[in-house]
């Protein structure tokens, strides 16, 4: 697997999880703007591999803004001025590849045709980049496993088209690429993350396990906080990033439903909105994940953080 990330409270746990589950070998992580910004990012991913005891993982940065727009300020308020709930891990003792980002998804999935599993859970910048560079790729990755969008969820506020998700909103164009580049995709979004909540039950679970368990649940306070502040209703904060890398290792924790989606770039209050064209007759590009099976995903999402790393 390589994950792209824009770590961010979420990318950090899902690093964790892809970190210590037995079908996932982690390959590279690759870097983008999005919940803050690239420098952010980057730092915060090496920081949280070496949290989980593998600073031997190969990290490259890429994309520092989307294709057709400057990089908006990322999400402060949801993920902290510094991407990490404010926390303030040890300074990281590596720097990234010198290589560009998607340079190394080329270089990866060429040497290793049919194997890599490329997992955005970031705005999609990269992996349109690379695709544009080597158009290959979408039949080298033996799958693109999405996090974003929404089919029939509200959306989260905070983005100005309504249901839209943060990914996806942050580079529309990015995200047309992939979704029409030939790629087998599956897509994990709303409909199934905003399901998926981490409750203060779990957190407690996971903060009595390793170091690296205990320092994630502290960072993951500010990311509760923004949630209990813009949904009340809900008991916990939605595990968007991990479930997404959970379901690149495990595709039976989700129900699909194989659609042709595309992505409205140019409407007056639809911009970044997914389209799924279920008319007869037209041949689905995306297996679209619409049911997730939570009594399976919650304890395996706490047993990996709980042990993640060293005691
Ligand atoms: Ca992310």
């Amino acid at each position: 697997m390589i994950l792209d990330v824009d770590t961010g409270i979420d990318d950090a746990m899902a690093i964790l999880y892809a970190l210590n589950r037995p079908g996932i070998a982690l390959e590279a992580v690759t870097v983008t703007y999005g919940n803050i910004d690239i420098a952010n990012a980057t730092r915060n991913t090496l920081q949280i591999l070496e949290l989980g005891g593998r600073d031997d993982v190969p990290v490259a940065a890429g994309a520092s803004k989307p294709l057709m727009k400057p990089f908006s300020g990322g999400a402060p308020h949801v993920h902290g001025t510094n991407g990490l709930g404010t926390v303030e891990l040890p300074a990281p003792s590596r720097r990234t590849a010198e290589e560009h980002a998607s340079d190394l998804i080329i270089r990866l999935a060429r040497a290793n045709p049919g194997q890599i599993t490329l997992c955005p859970i970031a705005p999609m910048t990269n992996v349109a980049l690379a695709l544009v560079k080597a158009p290959e790729l979408a039949t080298l990755l033996r799958e693109i496993v999405i996090m974003g969008g929404t089919i029939y969820h509200a959306g989260i506020g905070g983005i100005p088209s309504p249901i839209v998700s943060a990914n996806i909103w942050n580079d529309p164009e990015a995200a047309r690429i992939v979704l029409r580049s030939g790629a087998r995709i599956k897509l994990v979004g709303l409909d199934v993350t905003m399901k998926t909540l981490l409750t203060p039950g779990m957190m407690a679970a996971i903060a009595c396990g390793t170091r690296a368990g205990a320092a994630m649940m502290e960072i993951v306070r500010f990311y509760l906080d923004f949630y209990k502040s813009v949904r009340p209703d809900i008991a916990g904060c939605p595990l968007h990033d991990p479930l997404a890398v959970a379901v690149a290792e495990d595709p039976s924790l989700v129900k699909f439903e194989p659609m042709q989606l595309d992505v409205e770039l140019a409407g007056e209050i639809t911009r970044g909105q997914l389209i799924a064209d279920r008319r007869s007759g037209v041949s689905p590009n995306v297996d679209v994940a619409m049911e997730v099976d939570l009594d399976r995903f919650a304890p395996r999402f706490v047993e990996a953080l709980r042990t993640v790393g060293l005691t």
